[in-house]
């Protein structure tokens, strides 16, 4: 098996790397993939989503910059991986998944692995979570095509969003912004390829 995770030069936070060699990311996988799980890759988790490639999970992570006493909300659970890797850092975390097989399967996984501070809902991320606001982190993990305005009101001051923008398939932008008192600040961080953040009022991609 190749080192795992991999020494990718843009990732330093050593708390970041130790939680992804902590979990077990065959566990999230659907069973003809999880010989490739610890490949660098994005991998088919069904309903036509994808687990996310482990270097991006690990730099949203970092971007996130999560302390042990923070509240993270993550849009798309999707296999619950990057869910996971968000309980190892922060001390409660909220995700919210459009797909009730998605969010059932999820919530198996991580009650088998032990995760208790892990509050699952399956609904619409357009809205964010307003009952558990606001929170010190959130991380979008399918692609909008511009900032959901729920999201950036439900952050703490002080609190980082991280989250890719751009249109389906087309050239997307992983975005970082903090709040800092009444200003919000945002830089861009790179081209990324996402799955989209559906509207559930238009159909469910197949
Ligand atoms: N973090 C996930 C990534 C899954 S892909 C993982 O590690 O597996 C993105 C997920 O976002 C998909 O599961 C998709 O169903 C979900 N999604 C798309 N639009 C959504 C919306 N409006 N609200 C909540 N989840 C959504």
């Amino acid at each position: 098996m190749p080192k795992w995770p991999p020494r990718w030069i843009e990732i330093s936070d050593k708390d970041v790397l130790d939680a992804i060699a902590r979990v077990p990311r065959h566990r999230f996988v659907p069973a003809p993939y999880q010989q490739h799980a610890y490949e660098d890759r994005p991998l088919p988790i069904g309903w036509g989503q994808t687990i996310s490639q482990p270097f991006i999970v690990a730099l949203m992570t970092e971007l996130l910059a999560i302390q042990p006493q923070a509240k993270v909300l993550e849009i798309g659970t999707g296999c619950g991986y990057q869910t996971a890797i968000l309980a190892e850092l922060a001390d409660e975390v909220y995700s919210v998944e459009l797909i009730p097989e998605l969010s059932r399967q999820a919530s198996q996984t991580l009650s088998e692995l032990g995760y208790s501070n892990v509050h699952l809902r399956v609904g619409d991320g357009w809205q964010g979570w307003p009952q558990a606001a606001p929170f010190d982190g959130i991380i979008v993990t399918a692609a909008a095509p511009i900032w959901p305005p729920a999201l950036t009101a439900q952050l703490a001051a002080g609190g980082h969003i991280v989250l890719p923008i751009g249109p389906i398939g087309g050239d997307q932008i992983l975005w970082h912004g903090v709040k800092i008192g009444e200003d919000f600040r945002k830089r861009r961080i790179g081209p990324v390829r996402f799955v989209p953040l559906v509207n559930p009022h238009d159909e469910l991609p197949l």
